[in-house]
C-alpha cells in the first residue's frame, strides 16, 4: 500500500505485529515474524522502486533513495553530512553489501561493561543462516578492476594485512555505482529479499508512509500512526492508523528511532544519548595510467588491519565524477583542471571507529538533530588514517596523493607523504561524512543508562522494541548491516519465543 492506492482517505490496519522501517533491521523482523505465520504491517517512510527503476543520475539517487537528499548535518565543531538510506530496504539499498561478522571483542566488552550476555552465540548462528540467504562471498579476482587491485597490491607493499571485500552481490558485473543502487538487480538488498516475505505471508508493505508517533495506551504500544506523503513532491496524504495486537518493533535507524521514541513521548534519561559513527573521509592517488575507478566493485577491498589500534578500517570506493568534484577543493578553472584527472585517479576511504559520543534529539517539526563532534583522539586516528592511505597510494604506484584537508596542499609526492602528520586536527579543517550510525536507543543491563534492556525491550512500554542500530551501545569498527540484521533476528526469536 503506498500514497497512490491509499488516496486521501484515512486508512486503519489491524496486525499482530508492526515493524517500523524496511532498512537492515526492520526487514529481517518483518520477514521473521511474517515466516512464523503472524500477520505483519511493515511500514516504511521511503518509496519501493525496482531494481532497474532507480535513477541513473547522482542527483536523483540523492532525491529518490537517501534521507533528506543526503543533506541532513552533524551539528558541532563541523557539519558533517548524515547520509542514510530512506526506501523500501533502507540503507541496503545504497550500501555496497560488504558483509563482517560481528568480532567477539565486542560482545566481551558488552558483557564486562554494559552486562549484555547470552548474545554472541545466537547472532553468529544467524550470521551463519544470512550469509546463505544472501548468497555472501568474496570479490573474485574478475570483478575487482584495475582500482582494487591497486589497493590490494599497494597494501601488500606498505606492508599490511587486507583482503578482497566479501559481499552480498552474487553476480556482480563490476559495475562499480553500489551506491545508486544496483540497477542490475546483484546485490541482495531487504526490499529484494527480505520485504518480499511479508506480502508472499499476507501481511501488508506501506511505503510512502512515515510513522509519526507510536501509539501508546496504559503502558503497552498498541500500533502507530502518520500520514502518506507523495514521494517526488512531499505533499502530505491521507492518514493511516495500525493497530498491533502483540508489538511495535522500530527499526527506523539511529538517527529516527530515538526521535520517533521521543515524539511518542516515551521518556528516559539515556533516550538520545550515546550516538557514535564511523566518520568517514578520502584519499585519492593519482596514477600514471588510467585507474577508471568506477569499473570493478564499488568496495572491492579492505583491511581491518589497524580496527584495534589506532581505531579505523580501509576500504576502496568508486565514486562517479559528480562526487568527486564534491570531495575536490577549488572552484572554477582550478576545479575542472584537477577533475580532468578523474580516470587516474583511485578513491582510497577510512572510517574511524570513533570513540567520541554524540546526541540526537527531536528538532523543529519532529526531524533529528545530532550533535557531534569528534574529539583530539579521534582526529588523530583520522589524521594517521589518511597518512596510511597516501603510503599505500605510493607503494601502488601513484604519482601524487590528495589528502583533501584544509592547511594541507592540494597534492603531495612520494617524498611528501609525512606532511600530513602535521595535518590540522581541527574538524572545520577536514570533509567527512557518517553513513555508518550507532546508538540513541542502546541496549543494557543498567536500567538508568539503557533505554532497552538486552533483548531490545524498551523500558518502561510494553510490547515496544528496537532492533536496528539505535540500540548498538558501541561503535564496531566493522561493516554494521551484518551485526544489526543478526541482532533483529535474534531479537525477533527471542520475542516469538518468550513474548514482549
Ligand atoms: C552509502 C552507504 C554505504 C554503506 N555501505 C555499507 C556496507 O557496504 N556494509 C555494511 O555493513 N554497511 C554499510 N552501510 C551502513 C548500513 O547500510 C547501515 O548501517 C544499515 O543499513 C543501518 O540499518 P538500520 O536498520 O539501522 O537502518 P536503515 O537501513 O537506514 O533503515 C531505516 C529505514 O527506516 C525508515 N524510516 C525512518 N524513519 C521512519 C519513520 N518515521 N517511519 C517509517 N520508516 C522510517 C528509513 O526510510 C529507512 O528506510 C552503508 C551505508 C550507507 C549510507
Ligand atoms: S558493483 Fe555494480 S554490479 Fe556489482 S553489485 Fe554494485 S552496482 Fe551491482
Amino acid at each position: 500500500m503506498t500514497h497512490r492506492s491509499a488516496g486521501v482517505r484515512p486508512t486503519h490496519l489491524s496486525a499482530d505485529y508492526v515493524v517500523v522501517g524496511s532498512g537492515a533491521g526492520g526487514a529481517i523482523a518483518a520477514a521473521e515474524l511474517a515466516r512464523a505465520g503472524a500477520r505483519v504491517a511493515l511500514i516504511e517512510a521511503g518509496a519501493w522502486r525496482q531494481p532497474q527503476d532507480l535513477p541513473h543520475s547522482i542527483l536523483g539517487t540523492f532525491g529518490a533513495t537517501l534521507d533528506q537528499w543526503g543533506v541532513s548535518i552533524t551539528r558541532g565543531r563541523a557539519l558533517w553530512p548524515i547520509v542514510q538510506g530512506r526506501a523500501v530496504g533502507g540503507g541496503t539499498v545504497v550500501n555496497s553489501a560488504i558483509i563482517v561478522r560481528t568480532p567477539a571483542d565486542l560482545f566481551e566488552r558488552w558483557s564486562s561493561e554494559l552486562g549484555i550476555d547470552g548474545l554472541a552465540d545466537a547472532v553468529w548462528a544467524a550470521q551463519d543462516e544470512i550469509e546463505a540467504e544472501l548468497e555472501v562471498g568474496p570479490t573474485q579476482p574478475d570483478q575487482l578492476g584495475r582500482h582494487n587491485a591497486l589497493a590490494l597490491a599497494g597494501a601488500a607493499a606498505a606492508g599490511y594485512p587486507s583482503h578482497p571485500t566479501v559481499r552480498a552481490t552474487p553476480g556482480c558485473a563490476g559495475a562499480g555505482t553500489c551506491l545508486q543502487g544496483c540497477r542490475r538487480g546483484h546485490k541482495r538488498s531487504a526490499d529484494l529479499v527480505y520485504v518480499p516475505q511479508v506480502l508472499d505471508a499476507g501481511g501488508w508493505v506501506l511505503s510512502n508512509a512515515p510513522v509519526r508517533r507510536v501509539l501508546v495506551q496504559g503502558g503497552k504500544a498498541v500500533g502507530v500512526a502518520g500520514r502518506f506523503i507523495d514521494p517526488i513532491t512531499g505533499r502530505p496524504g491521507g492518514t493511516f492508523r495500525v493497530d498491533a495486537d502483540k508489538a511495535v518493533i522500530l527499526a527506523a535507524s539511529a538517527a529516527h528511532t530515538p526521535t520517533l521514541l521521543q515524539r511518542s513521548g516515551v521518556r528516559h534519561p539515556a533516550l538520545g544519548e550515546g550516538f557514535r559513527a564511523h566518520p568517514g573521509t578520502t584519499s585519492f592517488g593519482i596514477y600514471p595510467d588510467p585507474v577508471d575507478m568506477v569499473q570493478g566493485a564499488s568496495q572491492g577491498w579492505a583491511s581491518t588491519a589497524f580496527r584495534t589500534d589506532p581505531g579505523y578500517k580501509l576500504e576502496t570506493l568508486s565514486m562517479p565524477p559528480e562526487l568527486v568534484a564534491g570531495r575536490l577543493m577549488g572552484g572554477g578553472k582550478a576545479l575542472v583542471d584537477r577533475l580532468a584527472a578523474y580516470r587516474h585517479m583511485a578513491c582510497f576511504v577510512v572510517g574511524i571507529r570513533a570513540e567520541s559520543v554524540g546526541t540526537v534529539r527531536a528538532g523543529w517539526g519532529g526531524a533529528p538533530v545530532v550533535r557531534y563532534t569528534l574529539d583530539r583522539a579521534d582526529m588523530e586516528r583520522a589524521r594517521h588514517a589518511i597518512w596510511t592511505l597516501a603510503r599505500t597510494h605510493f607503494a601502488a604506484g601513484a604519482e601524487a596523493v590528495v589528502p583533501g584537508v584544509v592547511g594541507l596542499p592540494y597534492s603531495l609526492g612520494p617524498d611528501q607523504v609525512d606532511r600530513i602528520l602535521q595535518a590540522s586536527l581541527d574538524p572545520r579543517h577536514w570533509v567527512a561524512i557518517l553513513s555508518h550510525l550507532f546508538g540513541g536507543a542502546v541496549m543494557g543491563a543498567d536500567p538508568q543508562r539503557a533505554v532497552c534492556d538486552p533483548r531490545g525491550r524498551v523500558r518502561g512500554v510494553r510490547g515496544l522494541l528496537v532492533v536496528d542500530a539505535a540500540v548498538i551501545p558501541s561503535n564496531l569498527g566493522v561493516n554494521p548491516q551484518h551485526t544489526i540484521m543478526a541482532l533483529s533476528r535474534t531479537f525477533t526469536r527471542r520475542l516469538l519465543e518468550e513474548g514482549a
